[in-house]
């Protein structure tokens, strides 16, 4: 490998690499991928939904082989405070369509698979091989990267930074900086390990239907925050992933918050008897539109988790990694074959690719709400949930109170803690942001 000249070197096998090397491979570019990881997927986590569509996209007929666990029917929206949970559910027969649209998957197998593909397209991949730092020419063009095998260094027309939210190449290199606190969210999961009958018994399941909590409010401790529940063939995934910044200002620990969405009373009949065999801790970007980096340069471009191309208002992550690090591959390819080299000028294509997808769409829609939730936290995260929770509850107990003093007790109470300025203010703004 020593010295030896690639198209395209792609560091990460995750979602984004994987789908950018695969978009280059098919093309018959001439690829390297490298992957820290004992094989693609040990090191990633997920929840994990994977949305079809995106995948789609590049490998049509991935339902074929693709190891998916279940195809997802209900999706529950719970607002929690310490003892109840109020939820939206919404499940539909349509889901059990012919090429469902979402699944739930298991990253160390799914990541595995996603790889076959790509070296079944051409592409040389390497695990075990941490890229360390970038090779730059004299004008400041990135031309490879060193890795830790005995020095090697190896030489590309450009480098596809798909190295996830962690990853130091570029930070390094200062192509981008290094995430904030206030725009990451530090995530910990556990997988639980039940019968299948159990599963499907708990949740309502048939066959392979599947079905997925999200749930807010007070589990979070007011730090900005969500808590996850999902279900797989004989596992259910359950997280819980909050600000960083809100952390460390409120010294909370992220095993502690887990612990306790796990024995918040809406949540431990769904996963008791169960054995934990998983721990994971893992980064999400959170900081949406305003913390995307310069996304290309001579002899680069960053995709995926790194690029902070990730949807925390919608929880999607997969999906824009997949489209963006598929798009790049296309764009490279693209430049490639009108025998274009890989300048910024050039690589410009594959941004404006990104702005033509939902990928650069939806994030931009929701530019306002991180900053809008990480400023408000305390009435978003505690206020309200507790408030509505009481509602629920004093709109469902049946105790010889009148409706219409109940009505008015219940409006009190959200008038109080917010006053009426401030409840039109919070629905003003917490609309602004959301439009
Ligand atoms: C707990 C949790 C739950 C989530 N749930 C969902 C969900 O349900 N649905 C969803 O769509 N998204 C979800 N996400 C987000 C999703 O996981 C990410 O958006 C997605 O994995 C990003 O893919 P990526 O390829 O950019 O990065 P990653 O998947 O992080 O891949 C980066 C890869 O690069 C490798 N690497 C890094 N540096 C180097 C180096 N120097 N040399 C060689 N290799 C290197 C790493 O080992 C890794 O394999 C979740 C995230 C977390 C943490």
């Amino acid at each position: 490998m020593r010295n030896e000249k690639f198209d395209a070197i792609v560091v990460g096998a995750g979602m984004s690499g994987n789908a950018a090397a695969y978009a280059m491979a098919v093309r018959g570019l001439k690829v390297l991928q490298l992957e820290r990881g004992e094989y693609p997927g040990s090191k990633n986590v997920q929840g994990a939904i994977l949305y079809a569509d995106a995948l789609e996209k590049i490998i049509p007929d991935f339902r074929d082989d693709a190891p998916l666990e279940r195809h997802l029917v209900e999706q529950r929206f719970w607002i929690m405070d310490g003892t109840s949970h109020t939820g939206m559910h919404y499940r539909s027969d349509d889901f059990n369509e012919r090429t469902p649209n979402r699944y739930t998957i298991i990253r160390a197998q799914f990541d595995r698979w996603f790889s076959a593909k790509v070296r079944e397209a051409g592409c040389i991949v390497l695990c075990e091989t941490t890229a360390t730092r970038l090779i730059k020419d004299w004008s400041g063009n990135v031309t490879g990267v060193y890795t830790d095998r005995a020095g090697d260094t190896i030489h590309a027309d450009v480098v596809v930074l798909a190295e996830g939210v962690t990853g130091f190449l570029g930070t390094r290199r200062h192509l981008r900086e290094t995430p904030k606190p206030d725009s990451v969210a530090l995530a910990v999961k556990e997988m639980h390990f039940l019968p299948e009958d159990i599963i499907a018994e708990r949740f309502g399941l048939t066959g392979d239907e599947g079905c997925v909590i999200e749930a807010g409010g007070t589990i979070s401790r007011g730090i900005p925050g969500l808590g996850f529940l999902y279900t797989n063939k004989e596992s259910i995934s359950i997280g819980i992933g909050c600000l960083v910044s809100g952390l460390a200002a409120t010294m909370e620990k992220p095993y502690d918050v887990l612990d306790a969405f796990k024995h918040h009373p809406s949540i431990r009949p769904l996963i008791a008897g169960s054995e934990v065999k998983e721990y994971a801790a893992h980064l999400i970007p959170e900081g949406g539109f305003t913390a995307i980096p310069p996304l290309f340069g001579n002899g680069w471009v960053v995709v995926g988790d790194a690029a902070q191309l990730n949807n925390a208002a919608h929880r999607e992550g997969s999906n824009l990694a997949m489209t963006s690090g598929y798009l790049a591959g296309r764009a490279i390819a693209d430049i490639k074959d009108r025998g274009g080299s890989m300048v910024k000028d050039n690589l410009s294509l594959y941004k404006r690719m990104l702005d033509e997808s939902f990928v650069i769409k939806d994030l931009m829609k929701h530019k306002d709400i991180p900053r809008f939730l990480h400023a408000n936290c305390q009435s978003f995260f505690v206020t309200y949930p507790k408030l509505i929770s009481q509602a629920a509850q004093c709109f469902v107990r049946v105790d010889g109170t009148s409706k219409l003093d109940k009505e008015k007790a219940t409006s009190a109470a959200f008038f109080k803690a917010r006053s009426g300025w401030g409840l039109i203010s919070d629905a003003v703004r917490l609309a602004r942001a959301w439009r």
